[in-house]
């Protein structure tokens, strides 16, 4: 019996956990492992010292482990409640897991990387449980190791949404630029949403500390970071703004597309990913049709030369320049018949102070960008999520600010 026990200990390396017993059920595919934390004695989880067992709870508990070779695994155990010489009557260490939890450290490890890796669904079937309980396992993990964590050394934010639930509904996340991590992802766009974060999650000294911070064009983002953060340079994202200039410039396109004959239509086919490529990325050919625009359609071409000559600005060095070229480019634009077009300017000149700070600061949305990247292939990979907090729990796992699975304790991270 002592060499099997040895043997199971060793296998399954259960150090410093004493086997008493072990039962196969053949019929459920089930290991129970009858255990006791220590082989003597009880000790109390503050101070580790032994204490006198005052009660024993009269049912069995049952930790899920990691499943080793089709059979799932439990420890079972009566946790017993002792009396420490500090601390009183309190339940004893169980060395484990964490206190409440109803699987094992390593099992919360194993998850914790499996999602990492692949879909919960896929997780769910390598760890033996239902996806739904997989989610719910998961959920309560990173609720708690969060808890624990604070955001330190802000310096950087972005503030960008994203949606969830198939499009439907929006989130608002905080990135920190720096570090290239999310530290923050509430339900809602609007103001109250992004005062929140400010509100709740910063304190005073921490918010006088952010010095940039780069957003879209939403009034919500800019007004809040504004207010909250004394020493900030706002900058407009480049990401942003393009992104402005291009639905303009396909505005225009679907109007002319719209009062068009069958004829001229002709000219107008296969404009549409080639009016947005760059100088750098365009063929001979792109750019041979694209001049020929200005025969066939001088409304397009004026907008896609407008957005052309707008790629320059990224270019400048010194914000005097910027400025002036910014100066120039929405006044012609302003003088031009296409209302998208001039709407565009109009912004821009509007928020032109925000959009000069790029050229000294060179900060841009690129990191967010990057990591928006990632958490597209996370929400796609799991074909969407219904809730937030399980589209929450795959960012902070994936993209957050802190290597969740390496909160766990270290001898128990065995994958
Ligand atoms: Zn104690």
């Amino acid at each position: 019996m002592t060499l099997v026990r040895k043997f199971i200990v060793t296998l399954l390396h259960l150090k410093g956990i004493f086997v008493c017993d072990f039962q196969f059920r053949y019929r459920d595919k089930e290991l129970h492992l009858y255990v006791r934390p220590y082989k003597t004695g009880c000790r109390c989880p503050h101070c580790g010292r032994r204490g006198g067992i005052m009660h024993i709870s009269s049912s069995p508990r049952m930790w899920r482990d990691i499943p080793v070779c089709r059979w799932t695994v439990f420890l079972c155990y009566q946790p017993k409640e002792i009396n420490c010489p500090t601390h009183g009557r309190i339940q004893e260490e169980i060395p484990w897991a964490d206190s409440y939890a109803r699987i094992t450290y390593r099992f919360e490890y194993a998850l914790l990387v499996y999602c990492q890796l692949m879909t919960q669904k896929a997780a769910a079937r390598l760890l033996r449980i239902p996806t739904s309980t997989l989610s719910d396992l998961l959920h309560q993990s990173i609720t708690r190791l969060r808890d624990r964590h604070r955001i330190r050394g802000l310096r950087s934010i972005g503030v960008d949404e994203i949606s969830y639930c198939k499009g439907h509904k929006y989130a608002t996340i905080v990135y920190d630029l720096d570090r290239s991590c999310v530290v923050w992802v509430e339900r809602g766009k609007g103001r109250d949403t992004i005062d929140l974060f400010f509100d709740h999650c910063l304190s005073e000294y921490q918010r006088e500390q952010i010095l940039w911070a780069a957003c879209d064009m939403s009034e919500a983002y800019m007004g809040a970071i504004e207010e909250h953060c004394p020493n900030v340079t706002l900058v407009l994202d480049r990401f942003h703004i393009v992104k402005a200039i291009h639905t303009a410039l396909d505005e225009v396109r679907k109007e002319q597309w719209r009062e068009a004959t069958a004829q001229e239509r002709k000219i107008l086919k296969g404009l549409r990913w080639l009016l947005f490529k760059r100088s750098s990325t365009r063929s001979k050919e792109d750019s041979r049709t694209l001049h020929a625009l200005q025969k066939g359609n001088r409304r397009i071409y004026r907008a896609w030369l407008l957005k052309d000559e707008f790629e320059h600005f990224w270019d400048f060095r010194t914000p005097w320049a910027a400025e002036r070229f910014l100066k120039r480019w929405t006044t012609s634009a302003l003088r031009t018949r296409l209302e998208p077009m001039r709407k565009v300017a109009n912004t821009l000149r509007k928020y032109s102070t925000q959009i000069v700070a790029f050229v000294h600061t060179h900060l841009t949305n690129a990191v967010a960008e990057g990591l928006n990247r990632i958490i597209k292939i996370i929400k796609n990979r799991a074909s969407g999520f219904r809730t937030l907090h399980a589209f929450t729990d795959m960012i902070f796992l994936t993209v957050g600010d802190m290597d969740i699975p390496a909160q766990i304790p270290a001898k128990f991270r065995t994958l």
